[in-house]
């Protein structure tokens, strides 16, 4: 029973005694065993760094006073020893290997029989078990993919570059630790939706590829929903974003640049950690009216066939509201989950149609849309022109929801106005 984690250890009597604890967690091979040759049967866990390759030895029954295991999930605990007063606090560890490796301890600490498992023999260490893992890995050529041999295990940081991949390796979304993740200047036609073994992923670089869509469901993924912060996905050929692209909560950057992308997701504005945009070189014509409720650092448009002249018809007259209006404006507002399971196409498709009013609300077909000139300084620190002439300003697509946003825009409409 072995486990490969950072271990820190921490003596409980230091503090009573005014001194500070200097360990820092080192990368280390955890085994519970028997010592060679020792016939008493007791079992220890050992402990193995590069720096002690013979390893610290703790008896285990009647010698473990508590395991604090809240953050299993996150491949991280800690073992509280009685003798001596040390808390062993584990963390970068594989969470699977991390739950079995403690319930073997648990066993072991209660002094049960523990036949049925497989235990270490108690030996110094090798080096290669101790030494520090790799943590970044740069391929740039097909003659350094691994083929016959895995990628390191404890990767943080991969790119794979030039080297013609048509779809993402499975083993890649099994490196658990990785952070950041590039795929750049490859033919990746179609993205895994199945990103739960990467929890950790943070930056994904998907540029140069052959994308030609991105599925809604590889954005309703939870992990990325959760960690991702920035995305990459320019000189593609997608020709539309899927509106659950608004849901990864945590995007700072978005690049979607020298795409064919006629719109931008009508929900953007969800997008409320976003701070660097830029979609150069797309067939975008008019911004969508959510734009407004972003707070950006940059933004970069330049390149897009921007309409010029804005000619506004408004009907007098708002569209009668149909009972399927009703229900997808408020399953858009309580943010109710559906799949594509629950609901049929083309109501999925309906709800995917979502736009923003200018007063907050969701509204879909039963709407009025008009233009406006939008100034990019508005919505961000830095702006670039969006052609040559320098221009700053462009147009906007805005929706009404309401009888009473028709009337209060076409009394001020040069107002803003939000919830
Ligand atoms: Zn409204």
């Amino acid at each position: 029973m072995r486990l490969a984690c950072n271990v820190e250890v921490l003596n409980r009597m230091l503090p009573t005694m005014n001194i500070k604890n200097k360990s820092k967690a080192a990368h280390t091979q955890l085994s519970i065993g028997k010592k060679p040759g020792s016939e008493d049967g007791n079992l220890f866990l050992m402990m193995c760094t590069a720096k002690d390759r013979n390893g610290a030895k703790f008896m285990i029954k009647d010698n473990i006073e508590q395991v604090f295991a809240r953050f299993i999930s996150e491949g991280k605990a800690t073992i509280r020893v009685k003798e001596p007063p040390q808390d062993i606090t584990i963390s970068k560890a594989d969470s699977l290997q991390l739950k079995n490796f403690l319930s073997v301890l648990k066993i072991g600490a209660q002094g049960k029989s523990l036949d049925n498992v497989t235990l270490s023999r108690l030996a110094p260490a090798s080096s290669k078990n101790v030494e520090k893992p790799k943590t970044r890995l740069i391929i740039n050529s097909r003659k350094e993919y691994p083929l016959t041999t895995n990628f390191p295990s404890r990767l943080e940081f991969l790119q794979v570059s030039q080297c013609r991949l048509k779809k993402v390796d499975s083993r890649i979304l099994k490196l658990y630790q990785l952070t950041e993740l590039n795929l750049s200047d490859n033919v990746l036609e179609i993205l895994p939706e199945e990103f739960s073994n990467v929890p950790n992923l943070s930056s994904l670089t998907l540029a140069q590829n052959n994308l030609k869509a991105i599925s809604p469901k590889f954005c309703m993924q939870s992990t990325l929903q959760n960690n991702l912060r920035f995305l990459d996905i320019g000189n593609n050929q997608l020709e539309i974003l899927p509106l659950q692209i608004c849901e990864l909560n945590c995007l700072v950057t978005l690049k979607i640049d020298n795409n064919q992308l006629k719109c931008l997701p009508p929900t953007i504005g969800r997008l409320k950690c976003l701070k660097f945009f830029s979609a150069t070189g797309n067939q975008i014509e008019t911004l969508p009216a959510s734009m407004t409720q972003l707070a950006l650092e940059t933004i970069d448009l330049y390149g897009n066939p921007f309409q010029q002249d804005i000619q506004n018809n408004l009907p007098d007259r708002f569209p009668d509201i149909t009972l399927m209006e009703c229900c997808a404006r408020s399953i858009r507002k309580h943010r109710v989950r559906y799949t594509e399971e629950d609901l049929h196409t083309h109501l999925c498709r309906y709800l995917d149609s979502a736009r923003l009013c200018w007063c907050g609300g969701y509204c879909f077909r039963c709407s009025v849309n008009f233009t406006t000139n939008l100034s990019l300084s508005r919505i961000a620190h830095t702006v670039s022109a969006v052609d040559q002439l320098g221009r700053t300003e462009v147009p906007m697509m805005s929706f009404l929801c309401s009888p009473k946003c028709l009337t209060r825009f076409q009394k001020n409409p040069y107002a803003y106005w939000k919830k």
